[in-house]
């Protein structure tokens, strides 16, 4: 048997292309903090201040919910032992789906390992090969694997356009009417998923009038909160809550690792969807359950969002972000025009986007480049964040270090 040369060696292989990404400005590298995560980080023993996490209301190490993971770890012990359908479903797991569905005014809630985990298990648990799945083009990594998974026949609109999402509806309705029924009775299905408010954007979907649309058509929607819950509506609740849109999405997603502050995703709908999902999820049914801590902390992020210091921390939230807004507004950038504490700030190359990150790292701040293949190439941004904990001062400084990098168009 003759050797692999050396050019076709797996080290060699890969190397070429890791060059490759890094002529490109694509390489990404793991940059280690020695902090806990929060507004000011240790990066290679440098203080910063941190505008990159989605710990929206600071919560990732509010002291309530490390007593709560500590006061399970007492109670349960850290591991799961397996899946939860093998070795016995935990409480903490049973206490977070309950205030879940009560925090989202559902019947029912299931949670995940992850948010990942929802979108690749739901979308082929309810989807396959004859049924039609309608994506807006901006919709998040999972949602996108999920829909390839599913085998269901895919259709992507325009970033938040109303025709081309009617136009792929009626497409679909035609398709699932001249189809009709399998051999066993089954009939075609037609789902729709947005996010709420976008994650790389910042922006809203057009939740009322997609609403109206799938119900004109007889689809059902499945709308990813990642960016909405805990930050919109009454109590947080979303900006589904927000815009009065309750109860006409058939499947509300959301994570537990933003705005909550700990880890894990979950589905929030009817009774009938979450039975079906624990049947029918493989990345529920073959994954070992979160670890039970994780589940308490994840409960009582969804408790503390909905206190009266939920409250107060969504009003320093909003205050921090209209302070950024209107500094950057003044620093010409471009944002989205609806409340949001996801300020994209679009520069094009993705190098000048590395150069930037790089210069306000220099200046005390931690705003990584978000590049290819997390968003389009070319449209490479800083993805600023805020949070309710950061302070006026903080935001006055980043604006201060911002300043002469404006003109990005
Ligand atoms: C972060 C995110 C997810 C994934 O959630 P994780 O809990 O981090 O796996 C899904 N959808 C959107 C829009 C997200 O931003």
């Amino acid at each position: 048997m003759p050797r692999a040369d050396n050019k076709s060696g797996l080290d060699t292989v890969l190397q070429a292309e890791l060059d490759l990404l890094k002529a490109q400005g694509l390489r990404r590298v793991l940059r280690r903090l020695d902090s806990p995560q929060g507004i000011h980080v240790q990066l290679d023993g440098k203080s910063l201040i941190n505008f990159s996490s989605n710990d929206y209301l600071g919560l990732a190490n509010h002291p309530q919910l490390k007593e709560a993971a500590r006061l399970a770890i007492e109670k349960f012990g850290v591991g799961a032992g397996a899946s939860r359908l093998i070795s016995g479903s935990l409480g903490p797991h049973h206490e977070l789906e309950a205030a879940l569905a009560e925090f989202k005014n559902t019947e029912a809630a299931l949670s995940f390992n992850s948010g990942y985990a929802v979108a690749t298990g739901v979308l082929p648990a309810l989807l396959g090969k004859g049924d039609y799945l309608i994506l807006d083009k901006l919709v998040h990594a999972c949602i996108v694997d999920g829909a390839r998974l599913s085998g269901a026949r895919l259709r992507v609109f325009a970033h938040n356009d109303l025709a081309g999402l009617e136009e792929r509806l009626a497409w679909a309705r035609r398709q699932a009417e001249q189809a009709g029924a399998d051999a066993s009775g089954r009939l075609p299905r037609i789902l729709v998923v947005t996010e709420s408010v976008f994650s790389m954007d910042g922006d809203w979907a057009p939740l009322a009038e997609i609403v109206v649309l799938k119900e004109r058509y007889g689809a059902w929607l499945m709308v990813d909160e990642a960016h909405g819950t805990g930050l919109y509506g009454p109590k947080g609740r979303g900006l589904l809550a927000e815009l009065n849109l309750d109860g006409r999405a058939e499947i509300q997603m959301g994570t537990l690792g933003k705005a909550f502050g700990a880890s894990g995703g979950f589905i929030c709908g009817s009774r009938a969807l979450i039975e079906y999902l624990l049947n029918r999820a493989r990345s529920f049914i073959f994954s070992t359950a979160p670890p039970p801590a994780v589940a308490a902390a994840a409960l009582a992020g969804v408790k503390l969002a909905q206190s009266s210091e939920g409250d107060q921390r969504r009003r320093m939230l909003w205050e921090r972000v209209e302070q950024l807004r209107n500094g950057l507004a003044g620093q010409n950038w471009r944002l989205p025009p609806e409340k949001s504490a996801i300020l994209p700030l679009i520069v094009g190359e993705e190098e000048r986007a590395v150069r930037l990150s790089r210069q306000l790292q220099e200046a005390g701040f931690f705003i990584p480049a978000i590049r290819h293949p997390t968003v389009a190439r070319g449209q490479a941004r800083l993805r600023l964040t805020v949070s309710a904990s950061h302070t006026s001062g903080e935001v006055a400084g980043l604006l201060e270090a911002m300043r002469g990098q404006s003109g990005a168009h």
